[in-house]
């Protein structure tokens, strides 16, 4: 059997990883491993490493290099990523992506295609100040680019609960905009030098994404 894919999504906050990996996820049966929301899981559970990384995550700066390894690490140890996955999130800085490089190479694997959602920055701080997601189920919404069709009820799920995240505020969203420039952008032109970057406009509707996204994904794995 062909090896499992590894994609990977770079791109800002606001871009649409996550929204785009959970569709990725439902077309080709990809497991989606978000590093945010594996130390957003640690910072609930007060583990060691979230504790350590709760007050860099407030502040919209990245969180180090070993932790995030660490927490990645064991993700990956689990069975189900046998399927294929989607980092989403992962790796933000140089030394993550030869990290990324030796733990697949220690496999006999390699990253299969990273494809970088290109945005305009200035979007992004709406986009990212103005979202919430379903507490249940979570499904993602805006209050001004997408309101549940019944107010206070999800769409997908019918919960009355919903969520905000502690750094979706103007503020912290800049300071993450500063931290992907200066240390996760410079990963596009890493993988275009090993000729596996794609690139996609994800300034547009979220299923017209979705569909240019698939097509490159059926090429990267076929
Ligand atoms: P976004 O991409 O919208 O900023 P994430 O959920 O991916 O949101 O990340 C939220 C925060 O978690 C980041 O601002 C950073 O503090 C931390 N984080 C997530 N992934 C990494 C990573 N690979 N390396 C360092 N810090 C990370
Ligand atoms: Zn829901």
């Amino acid at each position: 059997m062909a090896n499992p894919a590894v994609l990977i999504l770079l791109g800002p906050p606001g871009a649409g990883k996550g929204t785009q990996a959970r569709m990725l996820e439902e077309d080709f049966g990809l497991v989606q491993l978000s590093t945010g929301d594996l130390l957003r899981a640690a910072v609930a559970a007060g583990t060691d490493a979230g504790k350590r990384a709760k007050a860099v995550m407030e502040a919209g700066q990245l969180v180090s290099d070993d932790i995030v390894l660490a927490i990645l690490k064991d993700r990956m140890a689990e069975p189900d990523t046998q399927k294929g996955i989607i980092l989403d999130g992962f790796p933000r800085t140089a030394g993550q992506a030869a990290a990324l490089d030796d733990l697949l190479s220690a496999s006999a694997q390699q990253v299969t295609a990273a494809i970088s959602l290109d945005v305009v920055d200035e979007a992004m701080v709406a986009r990212v100040s103005g979202r919430y997601t379903c507490a249940k189920c979570g499904e993602g919404y805006h209050d001004e680019f997408k309101l549940p069709a019944t107010a206070g009820s999800c769409d997908k799920c019918g919960g009355t609960e919903f969520k905000r995240r502690a750094d979706d505020n103007a503020e912290t969203v800049r300071e993450r905009l500063s931290a992907y420039h200066a240390q996760t952008a410079p990963l596009i032109a890493y993988y275009d030098g090993k000729g596996l970057l794609k690139r996609v406009d994800a300034m547009g509707a979220i299923s017209d994404i979705r569909t240019s996204l698939a097509s490159i994904v059926k090429t990267a794995t076929a």
